[in-house]
């Protein structure tokens, strides 16, 4: 579903990104970790163009990102073919964003009834169902003050699933909630990948990288330094930079 080659950024003079490779197949759960400031998410950032790399190539369900085939030629592509392609890719930020004053399920039903995908009777039922399977039935029409922090982040994820994305991008989906409600969203996690959802996920979450990621990807200064199953990846305590990791973040 997706794949990066050497993709790199700079800003200013800083490399943030060093020349970055990764697959990701369908129904697969890819866990990126590593110390803060190691590019995490710059990277995750660049699968949907809410940066643009350097250099490298970011295909997409066989489409190269940020780029439209023309008379067979690849050319820049302007904002609305790069918001075509957007939307096969959910996002889930670290602060919700949910728009403050529209309801739950206002939320949810926006884009697709102004991208017309559904009408509104239909982008409603579905976001109902959507509600409901990441546990807010009964939430549907408050607004993001009137809910928990939790909350809101599983109305961000109904929110990116009602537009049918082939792949859910998480940006520290749980790094800016209470402790008490970090739980309540890793299990909704826990199962759109066992309903076989394609995700991205960077985290600090290490439990969750470790039960739940087919695959791990330990990402420092800007560069992969390895990527593996976790069983791999946690078993590498033998490599000093990942043991150092792994003892900082408990
Ligand atoms: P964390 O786990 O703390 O979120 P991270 O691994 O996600 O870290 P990034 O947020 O990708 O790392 O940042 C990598 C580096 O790039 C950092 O040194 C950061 O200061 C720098 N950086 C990120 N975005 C910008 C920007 N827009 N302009 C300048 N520097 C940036």
């Amino acid at each position: 579903v997706v794949r990066v080659r050497d993709v790199r950024k700079s800003f200013g003079d800083t490399t943030v990104l060093d020349g970055v490779d990764l697959d990701v197949h369908r129904g697969e759960v890819v866990a990126v970790i590593g110390p803060s400031g190691s590019g995490k998410t710059t990277f995750i950032r660049t699968l949907n163009r809410l940066e643009v790399p350097d250099s490298g190539t970011i295909d997409v369900d066989g489409e190269q990102v940020g780029y439209r085939v023309e008379g067979g030629r690849l050319r820049p592509a302007g904002d609305r073919d790069i918001a075509r392609q957007r939307r096969h890719i959910g996002m889930v930020f670290q602060r919700f964003n949910l728009f403050p004053h529209k309801t739950a399920l206002q939320n949810v039903t926006l884009a697709p009834v102004y991208l017309r995908l559904a009408d509104r009777a239909k982008a409603e039922r579905q976001a109902l169902d959507l509600l409901a399977k990441v546990g807010l039935e009964g939430h549907a029409h408050k607004y993001p003050h009137q809910l928990s922090g939790g909350q809101q982040q599983r109305v961000a994820i109904a929110r990116a699933l009602a537009m049918e994305p082939s792949v859910m991008l998480f940006d520290e989906p749980t790094s800016a909630l209470d402790p008490e409600l970090v739980g309540e969203v890793l299990a909704v996690m826990r199962d759109l990948a066992a309903e076989g959802m394609t995700m991205v996920v960077v985290t600090h979450e290490m439990r969750f990288a470790r039960e739940v990621a087919d695959w791990v990807v330990f990402m420092e200064d800007g560069k992969v330094l390895r990527q593996g199953p976790p069983e791999e990846i946690f078993a590498g305590a033998d490599e000093r930079r990942i043991e150092q990791f792994f003892a900082a973040v408990g």
